[in-house]
């Protein structure tokens, strides 16, 4: 807009400084899904100046804790945004991550010094991460429209052309596939998501408790025949059990006085990852890019970092490497879940046998206690 011109400071610059720029009409940007990825990207965006539309095909936000651990590389990214803030006031804070063999404890690590910024990982169920990024998205004037579907899809070299609820076409600029693990934008643009299905069945139990001793820890209890079973808090006397058998609570070998159990389930995993972010004005991020196991709880925290990295892009107008880069940080995370699960999963003797070991050593030495809070926390 001629003559109009933006006193604006670069929010990636750790030197503060002013840059006079004319004042444009931001690119015009759709976001299909807010999950916490989209969510991410929505809010992000948003805090950069560029308000992007951002749709749903659920009816109203989700209620499924899903996804607990944040991670300090969300928490640094969600910061800026204010969302932090209340995560950490919210959440429990996980100060330590222990790994039991059967009722055994093998090693409790401290995380304190394992990230430069945060001594803990927060836990916090999906649900309510959503919904501090959603009224940090009303902050900045936006809104989630949800009961739209991404019905159709399709692009040329200037735009890409959506139908929504099969309406009518919409053109956009960009746009963000935050759709999840069955996305419908990568399928539509028959972009393959080659990789696996493990065979067999996992389990999860949220359930109130009490009297559990290690409310502000991540626990691991590694069983006979490679079986394992992870229990994190979600809130003050809720807690969420996971294992790879059929029944998270029967396979927990510690006692859980559960005194109401509010969700149980079953589920089975693949681990995934498209080759391409990208395909001409059309991204990928979270989910629709990949998955992998619960081990390690960063599925969330990746989507979230796909997302932030693909807003800074969009704000800079440079998405040279957009995709290279976030497949490596992929390629990393789910090669980091994969080692975490199949070594606490293993039913291998000389494998537990290592694991002792490594336990017992890590517990008389510092140097590698602070290595384990490292990986933990850092990846
Ligand atoms: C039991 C369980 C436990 C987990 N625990 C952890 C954990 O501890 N830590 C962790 O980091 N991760 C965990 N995860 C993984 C985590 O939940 C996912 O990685 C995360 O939800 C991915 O976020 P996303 O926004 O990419 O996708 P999603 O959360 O799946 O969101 C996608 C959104 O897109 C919408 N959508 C789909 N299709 C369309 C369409 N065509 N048009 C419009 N909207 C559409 C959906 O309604 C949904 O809201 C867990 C997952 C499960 C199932």
């Amino acid at each position: 807009m001629a003559g109009l011109f933006l006193l604006t400071i670069n929010p990636f610059s750790k030197n503060v400084f002013i840059i006079l720029k004319p004042m444009e009409k931001g690119p015009n940007i759709l976001i299909a899904g807010a999950g916490p990825t989209g969510l991410t990207a929505a809010v992000e965006l948003s805090r950069l100046g560029i308000s992007p539309k951002i749709i749903d095909r659920k009816k109203e936000p989700s209620v499924l804790s899903r996804a607990v651990g944040i991670m300090p590389a969300s928490l640094n990214i969600l910061k800026p945004s204010g969302v932090t803030d209340h995560l950490v006031k919210e959440g429990v804070k996980m100060k330590f991550a222990q790994i039991f063999k059967g009722e055994r404890l093998l090693v409790r690590i401290a995380l304190e010094g394992g990230h430069p910024d945060w001594d803990y990982a927060i836990a916090l169920p999906q649900d309510r991460t959503e919904k501090a990024l959603i009224e940090a998205l009303k902050r900045y004037g936006g809104s989630v429209e949800f009961g739209s579907e991404l019905t159709g899809i399709r692009q040329d070299s200037e735009k890409v052309i959506v139908n929504i609820n099969n309406g009518p076409d919409e053109e956009y600029d960009y746009v963000l596939g935050a759709d999840g693990i069955h996305s419908a934008v990568r399928t539509q643009l028959g972009i393959e998501y080659p990789g696996i299905d493990l065979p067999e069945t996992w389990s999860i139990a949220d359930v109130d408790a009490v009297n559990w001793p290690y409310h502000d820890a991540g626990t691991i209890c590694t069983l006979p025949d490679g079986n394992m079973a992870f229990v994190v808090a979600l809130e003050e006397n809720r807690y969420r059990v996971i294992s790879n058998t059929e029944d998270a609570l029967a396979a927990l070998p510690l006692k859980l006085d559960v005194t109401t159990r509010h969700r149980e389930g079953q589920f089975t995993i693949s681990i995934r990852q498209v080759n391409e972010y990208q395909k001409g004005r059309v991204f990928l991020a979270g989910d629709a890019a990949h998955c992998h196991s619960p081990a390690g709880g960063r599925g969330m925290n990746l989507g979230i970092a796909d997302a932030a990295e693909w807003a800074r892009r969009t704000y800079e107008n440079d998405f040279v490497g957009y995709s290279q880069s976030r497949h490596e940080a992929g390629a990393a995370t789910i090669a980091l879940s994969e080692r975490l699960r199949k070594t606490m999963s293993s039913k291998s003797l000389i494998t537990k046998l290592i694991i002792t070991v490594l336990a017992t050593t890590i517990n008389l030495v510092p140097p590698l206690q602070r290595r384990m809070a490292k990986t933990f926390l850092d990846g």
